[in-house]
C-alpha cells in the first residue's frame, strides 16, 4: 500500500495578507491538490498500486482548503461511488480542545457519509514543519492526557469510527541530534488501558480502541517505532527523511558529475565536448527519486509493511481507453 501525503501549502504570513489573496490562494491550493489526485489516481491504475490519498496538517484558518476538497470527493463519490480523497488531517491542535472536538465533529458528520477518513491533532508536535514553528512549545504540551483522548473518542465514535488521533507522545518535526527527542510511546497503551477500562463491554477484542498516528516519523529508532506500532499506532509519517533522502540524491549527482556541470560545452573529456546529458534536469531528479526509493523501502520494513498488501498479478489497467476511476475529471 502506498501513502502519498499532500501537504497543505505555504502562506507566507497570513496576519499580512488581505482576505482576496488568500481566497486565490486557496482556491489555487484547492486546484493543485485535486489536479494531483487525478493524476495519482491514473498512474496509480497503470501500475497496479492501491494508494491512500490523505492530506496533512490543516490548521483552522486553512480549512476552507479541505471544505474544497471535501466538495471534489462529494462530486466524484457521486459517479464513482467512493471519495476523490481517501483521509484529510485536521490540525485544530492551536485552538482550545473543545472547539477542535466541535470542529472535528462537525467534519466527521460530513466525510464519514462518503467513506474518508479524519485524522485529528490532540497536542501538539514539536519542532518546525510546513511553517507551523512549535520548536519553543511547553514540554508538557508535547504529551497528550489519556483524558483527552478519551474526550475525542467519545465525542467522535457515535458518528463513526472512521478517524485517528494524532496524539502527542514527544513527536518532533525534523531530526535532531540524540538525545534532543524524548518519545514515550508509553503514553499510548496508557491511553488505550484508560479508555478499554471506561468503554467495558464495548471495547474491541485487542483492546486497543483508538487508532493512532505518529507525526515526526523521522529519525526515530526502531524500537520506539514497533512499541508504537503495538500500542496502536497505524500511520507514521516521514517527511524530513524524505527530504533528506531528495536532496542527497541531488547532491550525490552533483558530485559526481560536477566538471561536467559547469557549462554547456565543455568537460574533462574535450574543451568543445556538450553538455546535455550531463545537466538535462531529469537526471539529478532520477537520482533524488532513487534515494527516496531506498529510503522509503526501509520505512516500509520498519513498519513491517512489506508484502502485506496481497497484491496479485498486476492487471491490465482500464483506464487506458476511457474514463473509469480516476480518468477524466468530473
Ligand atoms: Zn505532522
Amino acid at each position: 500500500m502506498m501513502l502519498l501525503l499532500l501537504s497543505s501549502f505555504q502562506l507566507v504570513d497570513h496576519s499580512f495578507m488581505p482576505e482576496r489573496a488568500l481566497i486565490t490562494q486557496i482556491k489555487a491550493a484547492i486546484a493543485g491538490a485535486i489536479s494531483g489526485a487525478f493524476h495519482v489516481r491514473t498512474l496509480a491504475e497503470q501500475y497496479g498500486i492501491p494508494v491512500i490519498l490523505h492530506t496533512d496538517h490543516c490548521s483552522k484558518k486553512l480549512l476552507p482548503w479541505v471544505d474544497g476538497l471535501v466538495s471534489a470527493s462529494e462530486r466524484y463519490f457521486k459517479t464513482h461511488g467512493e471519495p476523490l480523497f481517501s483521509s484529510h488531517m485536521l490540525d485544530l491542535s492551536e485552538e482550545p480542545i473543545h472547539e477542535n472536538i466541535e470542529i472535528c465533529k462537525e467534519y466527521l458528520q460530513r466525510m464519514s457519509k462518503i467513506g474518508v477518513l479524519l485524522e485529528m491533532e490532540l497536542g501538539i508536535t514539536g519542532g518546525e514543519e510546513d511553517g507551523v514553528n512549535n520548536e519553543d512549545a511547553a514540554q508538557e504540551d508535547l504529551y497528550s492526557k489519556p483524558e483527552e483522548i478519551y474526550e475525542v473518542y467519545k465525542a467522535l465514535t457515535p458518528i463513526s469510527n472512521m478517524f485517528t488521533v494524532a496524539a502527542a507522545f514527544g513527536n518532533v518535526h525534523g531530526v535532531y541530534s540524540p538525545g534532543n527527542v524524548k518519545l514515550e510511546p508509553k503514553i499510548l497503551d496508557k491511553a488505550q488501558k484508560f479508555i478499554t477500562e471506561k468503554i467495558g463491554e464495548s471495547a474491541p477484542a485487542d483492546k486497543k480502541p483508538v487508532l493512532f498516528v505518529f507525526h515526526g516519523g523521522s529519525g526515530s529508532d526502531l524500537q520506539d517505532i514497533r512499541e508504537a506500532i503495538d500500542y496502536g499506532v497505524i500511520k507514521m509519517n516521514i517527511d524530513t527523511d524524505t527530504q533528506w533522502s531528495y536532496w542527497n540524491g541531488i547532491r550525490e549527482y552533483e558530485k559526481k558529475f560536477h566538471d561536467y556541470l559547469q557549462g554547456q560545452i565543455g568537460n574533462p573529456e574535450g574543451a568543445t565536448k556538450p553538455n546535455k546529458k550531463y545537466y538535462d534536469p531529469r537526471e539529478p531528479l532520477r537520482s533524488a527519486e532513487k534515494m527516496t526509493v531506498q529510503r522509503l523501502e526501509q520505512c516500509f520494513s520498519d513498519l513491517k509493511c512489506q508484502n502485506i498488501c496481497g497484491l496479485g498479478e498486476v492487471k491490465a489497467a482500464s483506464n487506458v481507453a476511457g474514463p473509469r476511476r480516476g480518468g477524466l475529471p468530473v
